[in-house]
């Protein structure tokens, strides 16, 4: 699809999308909720670049056709690398959450999982899958990854929670399919995706049967609805000020979204009650979406040095000493979490189903160092910009009659540069660091594709520890 198909593909859609207590009857022309649509736009309207095409486009392997490679299976490590090359450009044009790769990793990980289980209970769960996944190809489909429950108390487990739907889980079966019931949180791009592709969030046990299932229904089936969560500066976006807000033509969105039974037919049933294959759907996902961060967030990144380097620029400092080892030191920091992106990519694995894996340490390793890296580049760069980041009049003031003389005389930098340039690079470091961006940037870092902890186990888990002390002991000539 085009950029502008894909546009009208979603106004067709009826979605049921709530915001300030209100059902928003126009998602897709909604001032606050725009932004994010046109930054899922944007994976359509790069894949019809020419020279972009190696990037955004890959050949599926099911169907021969050129496909846009968020919606591809990756068959090999240059696949893997492509695709963290392709989100680091994404986040370069779209300082923002393209939201487009939770579905893309969702869909690898489901691919994988849902062969192996089919091999164990000879299940049609891969069959199902791939029927989907060329329907999704072949339209050029967005599709919303579902994986995170609100999970209630985290000290229990799924059935013995006080509300049983705290988790998602099957409440009916049928002949035909089931039932499900339950809410995901903190959907990334739910809103501005035709397809919600749902797993569980952890690992569980036989008790936790009904709660083990993965399936997709399109997000305006009956029985869905979603909650716009709020971002700061979220109505700064209803004044018509393009300066202000900092990016007005990009930005992400995440909501809650409520499954108030939804019927789901049996072909896109992926796990049903194959309770043992949860955790490993689950660190399948988690992998390929740690390794996305290593794309990604770098892009946005490289707006935000980039960014910095140009207000030091506005202030006439670009020449300073500790001004310059900022930036080296930002740098530094930004292409670490590449190489680690492009680290497990390389390194990545075939699976029994044919597609390949990222390196799963070293793709924890990388969204570990997200979980640092951002915070210390977006310090850096209020560091540089400085304190007019935030204390910045609005544009009215700059350009009303009385006022607009003093805020552009006195907060002017180099004379050679407008005192509205320097606002809009400032508004730019404001929206990436603490404003609408700073979802996507700064505390989705933390705890986008799971929060620092569930990395440290599993790095605890891949590090081969064992193997280590055999090798010391080695070098130190121990017998035991
Ligand atoms: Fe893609 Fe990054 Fe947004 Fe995840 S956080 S959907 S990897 S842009
Ligand atoms: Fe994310």
């Amino acid at each position: 699809m085009t950029g502008e198909q894909y546009v009208e593909s979603m106004r067709k859609l009826n979605l049921q999308v709530y915001m300030f207590g209100e059902k928003i009857e126009n998602p897709v022309d909604d001032p606050i909720l725009r932004p994010s649509l046109n930054s899922v736009k944007a994976t359509y309207d790069m894949a019809q670049k020419p020279e972009y095409e190696d990037l955004m486009t890959a050949t599926s392997h099911m169907t021969g056709e050129k496909i846009n490679r968020f919606t591809h299976i990756h068959q090999g490590t240059d696949d893997l690398v492509k695709k963290v090359k392709m989100q680091r450009l994404m986040g370069q044009k779209t300082a923002a959450c393209f939201q487009r790769c939770v579905g893309m990793d969702a869909f690898n990980a489901t691919y994988s999982t849902s062969f192996e289980i089919d091999k164990k209970y000879g299940t049609n769960y891969h069959k199902n899958f791939v029927e989907f996944m060329k329907y999704c190809q072949t339209n050029d489909l967005t599709v919303d990854g579902a994986m995170t429950d609100p999970k209630g108390d985290r000290s229990l487990a799924p059935h013995a929670q006080a509300d049983p739907d705290l988790f998602l889980r099957v409440v009916e079966r049928r002949e035909d399919g089931v039932v499900v019931r339950g809410a995901k949180a903190h959907q990334t791009g739910i809103i501005n995706s035709h397809e919600v592709l749902v797993m569980p969030t952890i690992a569980m046990g036989p008790d936790d049967k009904d709660y083990a299932v993965a399936f997709s229904v399109p997000t305006d089936s009956e029985g869905i609805l979603m909650i716009i969560g709020r971002q700061s500066c979220d109505t700064r976006k209803l004044e018509g000020s393009q300066i202000d807000v900092g990016n007005s033509e990009f930005g992400g969105m995440e909501a809650l979204v409520v499954f108030d039974d939804v019927f789901v037919p049996n072909d896109r049933i992926f796990l049903n009650g194959e309770h043992e294959f949860a955790g490993m759907l689950v660190e399948r996902f988690a992998g390929y979406h740690r390794q996305s961060y290593g794309g990604c967030k770098v892009g946005v990144g490289d707006v935000l040095i980039g960014a910095a380097a140009v207000a030091a620029d506005y202030n006439g400092v670009p020449k300073a000493s500790h001004i310059k080892d900022k930036l080296i030191e930002m740098t530094h920091l930004n292409e670490t979490l590449y190489c680690c992106g492009i680290a497990c990519s390389a390194e990545g694995t075939q699976t029994e189903s044919g597609n390949y894996m990222i390196d799963l340490l070293l793709a924890n390793v990388c969204k570990q160092n997200v979980t640092r890296f951002p915070y210390e580049i977006a310090r850096l760069a209020e560091d540089i910009a400085g304190g007019l980041v935030v204390t910045a009049p609005s544009e009215k003031d700059l350009k009303d009659p009385l006022v607009g003389p003093y805020v552009d005389k006195y907060f002017r930098g180099v004379n050679v540069v407008s005192t509205e340039n320097r606002f809009r690079i400032l508004r730019l470091i404001e929206n990436l660091t603490l404003g609408s961006a700073a979802v996507g940037y700064r505390t989705e870092s933390m705890h986008g594709a799971g929060s620092p902890q569930a990395q440290r186990i599993m790095i605890s888990r891949q590090g081969n520890l064992a193997m280590k002390k055999e090798l010391a002991k080695a070098i130190a000539k121990i017998e035991e």
